[in-house]
């Protein structure tokens, strides 16, 4: 007998090629007069260019956000939430950016528009990581959640192919993982299963040509029901493991998930058969460990953690780390089989077989 709970979250989502022209009349819908725009340093003409379309409800544009939301930037942020008298913020850029636009809901109560650029698939969750002194705490909260998401295809056509590439895959963890997750139920495995198989055909596309616009707009469909996924299913070894190489050596996000994904699908195949057949289904290959190799291989994407920096030394203390406070996992966590699999990711090697 199939048993299941399923909680929808609330949120309002528009899709579309220049919907940004949109964010104003989002804005006001909100009841909101003076928004505070935020992005990074490097998307900064990008949110100067949206500050000026939302004149006069612009308050400012803030564009100090980071990788793993430091607290000294949300700091400085929440001044200029005070200084300007914001009433809500306008975040344009990746997970990074939206990062800032959650911390500041979760201290100041601001209601939030996302304009995502990337494939992190942060906009659709009320989950927020932060970094202080150091360390990474992650928490969950109603609070974070964005009210209203612009997806606009067009902004994603300037993300380089190599970060379309591990963004994307990025995005295929969140499918992946949700297929197994012990909150799994049909609808978000119907998600997860349609997004893994757009991302699939889509970044193949992107990475010879970053401007097809079909392929674009498949790739972003694909994250934004990832985003779902990762949203309302749990998250298991894949993200824990990425979470401590993030956290421990300070790799790459994106990157260190596109290493990392074909290892934990052959981690735990075994243990998630129909989970398996929806991936393998999904990518329109024989084996999902190595169908999933094979996509990053040909996305031109780096398979190894050594590349990224990580230290082989290091491939113990992360293996630990992975038992401590597991996220749930259809397979047992084995330290020692944890070990081999960062020693094969470490390396380059690809995934060992069924
Ligand atoms: P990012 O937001 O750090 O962006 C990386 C770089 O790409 C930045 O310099 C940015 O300016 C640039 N960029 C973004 N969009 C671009 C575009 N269209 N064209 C050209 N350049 C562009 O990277 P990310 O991978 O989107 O986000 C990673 C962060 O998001 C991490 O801190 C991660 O923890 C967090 N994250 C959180 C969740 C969540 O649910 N809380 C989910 C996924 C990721």
């Amino acid at each position: 007998m199939t048993e299941f709970v399923y909680e929808a979250l609330p949120g309002r989502v528009l899709f579309g090629w220049g919907t940004v022209s949109r964010t104003p009349a989002e804005v006001k819908a909100l009841g909101c007069s003076r928004a505070l725009v935020l992005s990074t340093p490097g998307h900064r003409a990008e949110a100067e260019r949206l500050g000026a379309m939302l004149r006069p409800c612009l308050a400012g544009v803030f564009s100090e956000a980071a990788m793993h939301t430091p607290f000294s930037v949300t700091e400085r942020a929440l001044a200029e939430v005070t200084r300007y008298g914001a009433d809500c913020t306008v975040a344009i850029g990746g997970g990074s950016t939206i990062g800032l636009g959650k911390a500041i809901a979760l201290r100041a109560g601001l209601p939030q528009v996302v304009v995502p650029t990337t494939y992190a698939g942060s906009e659709m969750t009320p989950v927020l990581g932060e970094t202080a002194n150091g360390a990474k705490t992650t928490q969950r909260s109603m609070k974070v959640l964005p009210e209203t998401v612009i997806y606009d295809v067009e902004l994603t056509l300037s993300l380089p192919a190599s970060m379309s590439a591990t963004s994307g895959v990025n995005a295929m963890a969140h499918a992946v993982e949700a297929l197994y997750a012990a909150n799994a139920n049909p609808v978000t495995s119907m998600m997860a299963e349609e997004s893994l198989r757009l991302l699939a055909r889509a970044l193949p596309v992107i990475v010879q040509d970053p401007h097809d616009a079909p392929a674009r707009t498949d790739a972003l469909q694909g994250c934004w029901l990832a985003g779902i996924c990762l949203a309302t299913a749990g998250m298991g070894l894949h993200h824990k493991l990425c979470h401590v190489l993030g956290g421990s050596f300070g790799l790459p996000h994106a990157a260190t998930h596109t290493v990392v994904l074909p290892h934990v699908i052959a981690y735990n195949a075994a243990d998630a058969p129909e989970a398996m057949a929806r991936v393998t289904r999904a990518l329109g290959t024989d084996d999902a460990a190595a169908g999933m190799f094979r996509l990053v291989k040909r996305l031109g994407a780096g398979q190894s953690l050594a590349a990224l920096g990580m230290p082989e030394a290091g491939i113990d203390s992360a293996a630990e780390a992975a038992t401590r406070q597991p996220y749930p996992n259809p397979a047992a966590l084995d330290c020692e089989r944890i070990r081999h699999l960062l020693a094969a990711a470490w390396s380059g090697e690809p995934p060992p077989g069924p």
